[in-house]
């Protein structure tokens, strides 16, 4: 059979965009099939990339050789580090973004990508060898236990068929989607947009468990009827940190950085010159403001709940915990007085403010009487009403650490169809996705996964396989048990030999890599020839109150008071963090021994003696990578794995071993 593309994309949200990216640049000849190209890259819901973990996650994506990184870079206009008062590993960059220049952005990055054809469509149906969901479905066995499956193509609701070898569905909030807004509902996966109808039962049909989910968006108030100077300004940084490594790096060249020299005072100074990074966002930056809502605001929302779908019964399916709707937020913390809002610009050039904070699907007129009981917003006019909207995923204990669905084989899943919630882990995920698709159709083996103690990527995904969320997942530092690995600053080390590995790496962003590596590694080797007081400046530097700042005006050494200040940090974390990396690194090996050990697909579970019923339940619905990974499934016994590393230890030294890795 020919087929028409090596992988389909389906959906041009910020999972499918990275998937399209990732995949294409891996050399497969992709198609992106999205309901309206003109919407790629588009933000459903804030004008804002990064946040606690999640930027860590955008990191990580571009350190990869992703997409997320430079468009935020492009279109940002107002960067901020949060936690900055907090140690470096929980520092989380955030960006707010001009919507409308980020989408066109993404769809400027995507029209770069060689082997990518967009196309504007709906898929309807899977073509699937061996499945209920497709054209031959006269072929296909008529029973509920489902044969093996592979993915052949997908129709349009055209009735044109398209082959593929690879498929990655990351269709976000647009299956079945109804959007309400008080006892209005409307079909439409986001406010102007359709709903995709027919792919949900298509996968109900090939077996999947598809459940609903519903999340909320703020109202939208015109900028000229807001009274700014009754909130306070929020301010970006004076220095912004860029989200991608490449405009990080910048130009580390400098004719000075040439010389040659051998005493550690000037070689101290010519590396410092090597180090001067400068970047300033191309938009001009604008403030956010911060206000409040009050006890006459929650009175109003109380007095209406039975209008709000959510609590009338007319919205039955769950959403993110961690995003609440504020009448959510007002029935779960009574005892509150009042909930923080910002007003943040969606764009340059668009008067709109987003109200983060009062996510609602109140009726029209009950947010304009709540809206306008915030001081600042008497008079303000609404763009668009704040709305939920209700849409159909795929539990994601469905799909392995790669991404590939265990039901059918060559099928991908990305973003928020798995039960993920924000433009980050779907980024994440379509990445991971794309990679994935790209190598099974080179190779004919998926089996790319980030480790836990690599990526915020690797958490994401190891928790929706291990422990799939009955709510939309959302990323938290609080997730990752190695977090002082994990950081913003550091994503670069830990993925960027990876990257290249794999070939999404190039050899501009590789060279820029090494070169700043080089840098760094030469700053922290002559800091540790230099001495204060007699104490080696390391040590002082490994105190908790003590900077590199500090330490340079103490020395009175000219170079490195001049040192870039994100070089400097960069430098000094390495330095302060070191003992503890060390420590934890010694724990990572003990659990990398269960991590390596991989079990095979088609282990049967069934025959590892003495397994409790629970334990067989819950490893045949799952069937973890590894046997780290099966201990992490809720319920799961450290004996459990104690009897199934005999049994996969059994099973692999028989002489006819099963050498699938394709996962
Ligand atoms: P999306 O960005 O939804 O993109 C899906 C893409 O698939 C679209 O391009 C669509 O056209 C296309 N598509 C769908 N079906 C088909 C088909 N059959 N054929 C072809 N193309 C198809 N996230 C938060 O973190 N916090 C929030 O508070 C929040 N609130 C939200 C409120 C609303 C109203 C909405 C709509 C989303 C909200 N989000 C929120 C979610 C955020 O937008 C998503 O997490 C993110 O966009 C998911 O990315 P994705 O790529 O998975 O899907």
């Amino acid at each position: 059979m020919i087929s028409d593309y090596d992988i389909i994309v389906i959906g041009g949200g910020h999972a499918g965009a990275e998937a399209a990216w990732a995949a294409s640049r891996l050399g497969a000849k992709t198609a992106l099939i999205s309901l309206d190209p003109t919407r790629i890259g588009a933000m459903s819901c804030n004008p804002a990339i990064g946040g606690l973990a999640k930027g860590q996650m955008v990191r990580e994506i571009d350190a990869l050789g992703g997409l997320m990184g430079i468009a935020t870079d492009n279109t940002g206009i107002q960067f901020r580090m949060l936690n900055r008062s907090k140690g470096p590993a929980v520092w989380g960059p955030r960006a707010q973004a001009d919507k409308y220049k980020y989408a066109a952005e993404v769809q400027r990055l995507l029209a770069t990508c060689p082997n990518l054809t967009v196309i504007a469509g709906e898929v309807a149906e899977l073509i699937v060898e061996g499945g209920l969901c497709n054209v031959d479905k006269k072929d296909a066995p008529q029973s509920t236990i489902h044969p093996p499956q592979s993915i052949r193509g997908v129709t349009l609701t055209t009735g044109t068929h398209l082959r593929c070898r690879a498929a990655i569905v990351t269709t976000g909030t647009f299956l079945r989607a109804l959007m309400h807004t008080g006892e209005q509902k409307t079909e439409g996966g986001r406010v102007g947009e359709q709903a995709a109808k027919g792919l949900s039962g298509c996968l109900t049909s090939l077996g999947f468990e598809v459940g609903r989910l519903k999340t909320g968006t703020p109202p939208r108030l015109h900028r000229d009827s807001i009274d700014f100077t009754k909130f306070e300004p929020q301010v970006g940084d004076e220095s912004p940190i860029p989200f991608s490594y490449l405009n990080e790096y910048g130009d580390l060249q400098s004719p000075i950085c040439n010389l040659q020299s051998t005493d550690a005072a000037s070689r101290l100074q010519i590396a410092n010159c090597k180090s001067q990074i400068s970047w300033n966002p191309p938009l001009p930056q604008v403030n956010c403001y911060l206000g409040n809502t009050n006890q006459k605001i929650h009175e109003i929302i109380r007095a209406n709940l039975h209008r709000a779908p959510m609590y009338s019964g007319q919205i039955q399916s769950t959403g993110p915990r961690y995003c609440p709707s504020i009448e959510d937020k007002v029935v779960r913390f009574a005892d509150k007085e009042s909930h923080h809002l910002f007003l943040e610009p969606e764009g340059l050039d668009t008067p709109e403010i987003y109200v983060n904070g009062i996510s609602t699907s109140l009726p029209a007129d009950v947010q304009e009487q709540i809206v306008r009981l915030i001081p600042g917003l008497e008079n303000a006019k609404f763009i668009r009403f704040g709305y939920a909207v209700e849409y159909d995923m795929v539990w994601p204990s469905q799909i392995r650490s790669t991404m590939e669905t265990k039901r059918v084989s060559g099928l991908f899943l990305a973003g928020q169809i798995n039960d993920t919630s924000g433009y980050e882990e779907a980024a994440a995920q379509g990445q991971l996705a794309g990679i994935n698709a790209a190598r099974l159709v080179a190779t004919g083996t998926a089996d790319f996964v980030l480790r836990r103690d690599q990526a915020y990527m690797g958490v994401l995904v190891d928790d929706l396989v291990t422990k799939p969320p009955i709510e939309p997942y959302r990323m938290f530092t609080s997730r990752a048990e190695h977090r002082l690995h994990l950081r913003s600053d550091n994503a670069d080390e830990r993925l960027t030999p990876i990257g290249r590995e794999i070939g999404l790496v190039d050899d501009a962003r590789w060279a820029a890599f090494q070169k700043q590596k080089e840098t760094v590694d030469e700053i922290t080797g002559l800091l540790q020839q230099l001495k204060l007081d007699g104490v080696p400046v390391v040590d002082l530097l490994r105190r908790p109150e003590v900077t590199l700042a500090d330490t340079a005006k103490e020395l009175q050494s000219a170079p490195l008071m001049a040192l870039d200040p994100l070089m400097a940090s960069k430098i000094e974390t390495k330095i302060k963090y070191a003992g503890y990396i060390a420590r934890q690194d010694k724990a990572i090996e003990r659990f990398a021994k269960m991590e390596t050990k991989l079990i095979p697909t088609d282990f049967n579970y069934a025959r590892v003696t003495g397994l409790r019923n629970e334990a067989l339940q819950k490893l045949t619905k799952f069937t973890p990578r590894s046997l780290g990974q099966a201990l992490r499934i809720s319920g799961i016994t450290p004996a459990d794995v104690t009897l199934l590393a005999i049994a996969v230890d059994r099973k692999q030294n028989r002489p006819q071993m099963n050498t699938d890795t394709h996962r």
